[in-house]
């Protein structure tokens, strides 16, 4: 499964956002593998989509899609030379498919903050900085080799090479393989070299209490969503200790939380949304009869393979996929509406699944 990292300097709230995400977790119905690893959290994907869907064609139940977290214990200064933890933490991170980048926005003098000063931008910059010099070094590894290699008229070699020129500059600056503009067939290349700073990352600002019903009102935040926007990031601001609270409330308690904060929705909410996109999911849903169920899948996925997320033999066996799409159910009120309206599709194995749609596989046991 495909998991989001938590990275950050120490004392940033790092633990806080993640208890907060383990706690809303832990409310979540039966999931029986969700506690073996301590350092992985499981999250339930919210989708208003779902009640839509419930109130327009009834199920038993709903059950909304989950996915991962992962905390990533902090580095200080100097992870890429070794130091400390650090060794440790550049290899945590190599594990996860997406990085959430948590930096401190909240003063508070009882708290000692390990710049002594708050600073997000200084933050980011610091972590930043330490990935780009781990991957330096990969990728100068790797050039001493390849070169060699091209010499001996090695095509793909060379192909490599004219990649590692492209990046190894911008590396050298202090900056991340992300930021460099590489075509697809560059991008194929480059997710070969494991490294750090290509994979896509999404800012978040623990903000103060005060802040949190309207971030975009909070200088700090505005810095760090000025330097994730510049780097074509995204950016949102959370307070973590009051995501914490939150989580733990029953649904009623919640709301007037949040009614209070006069905020729409927990942050903690956005947070999974734009972390799911991050690592490029999307939802399809089954419905109606014992269950609606929300499901994930990686952008790009063909049906069959959809199928085979519900089970094994969905795919094996994959004749076609009935198929609306959400929108047109929500807009024509009924399954009968959508069938006659002639937007209820047949998809063979070759249809690319797109977000939202409704499927009935057809198989073959
Ligand atoms: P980590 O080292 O990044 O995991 O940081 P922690 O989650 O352990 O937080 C460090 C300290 O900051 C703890 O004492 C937290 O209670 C506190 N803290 C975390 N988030 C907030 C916040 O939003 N506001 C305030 N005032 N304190 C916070």
């Amino acid at each position: 499964a495909l998991t989001a990292g938590i990275v950050g300097l120490p004392n940033v709230g790092k633990s806080t956002l993640f208890n907060a995400i383990t706690k809303a977790g832990a409310e979540m119905a039966n999931y029986p593998f969700a506690t073996i690893d301590p350092n992985v959290g499981m999250v339930e994907v919210p989708d208003k989509r779902l009640d839509r869907i419930q109130e327009l064609i009834p199920a038993k139940k709903v059950v909304p899609t989950t996915f991962e977290f992962t905390d990533i214990a902090g580095i200080v200064k100097g992870a890429s030379k070794g130091e400390g933890l650090g060794n440790k933490f550049l290899e945590n991170i190599r594990q996860v498919d997406a990085i959430v980048h948590v930096v401190r926005a909240f003063e508070d003098d009882n708290i000692t903050h390990v710049a002594n000063k708050v600073d997000p931008v200084a933050d980011i910059e610091t972590i930043n900085l330490e990935l780009s010099l781990s991957d330096l070094e990969a990728v100068n590894k790797r050039f001493a080799k390849v070169e060699r290699a091209a010499k001996g008229n090695d095509d793909e070699a060379k192909e490599q090479l004219a990649v590692i020129e492209k990046i190894k500059p911008v590396l050298e600056a202090g900056g991340s393989v992300r930021d460099v503009d590489l075509d697809e067939e560059e991008q194929k290349i480059v997710k070969g070299f494991f490294l750090l700073t290509s994979k896509p990352v999404l800012y978040v600002a623990n903000i103060s209490e005060d802040s949190m019903g309207d971030p975009e009102s909070d200088e700090l935040f505005q810095a760090v969503k000025k330097y994730a926007n510049e780097h074509g990031a995204e950016a949102i601001g959370i307070a973590a200790e009051s995501e914490e609270e939150i989580a733990e409330l029953d649904d009623a308690d919640k709301q007037e939380f949040l009614d209070a904060a006069g905020v729409e929705e927990p942050g903690l909410d956005k947070l999974i949304r734009a972390a799911y996109k991050l690592l490029n999911l999307e939802t399809f849903f089954t419905a109606g009869g014992k269950e609606t169920k929300a499901w994930t899948y990686l952008k790009g996925t063909k049906a069959p393979q959809a199928a085979g997320i519900i089970h094994s033999d969905f795919e094996r066996g994959f004749i076609r996929a009935e198929v609306m799409s959400f929108a047109d159910l929500d807009k024509l009120g009924s399954e009968q509406a959508v069938k006659e309206a002639g937007k209820l599709r047949v998809e063979g194995k070759e249809y690319v699944m797109q977000d939202g749609d409704i499927v009935n596989f057809r198989f073959n046991v």
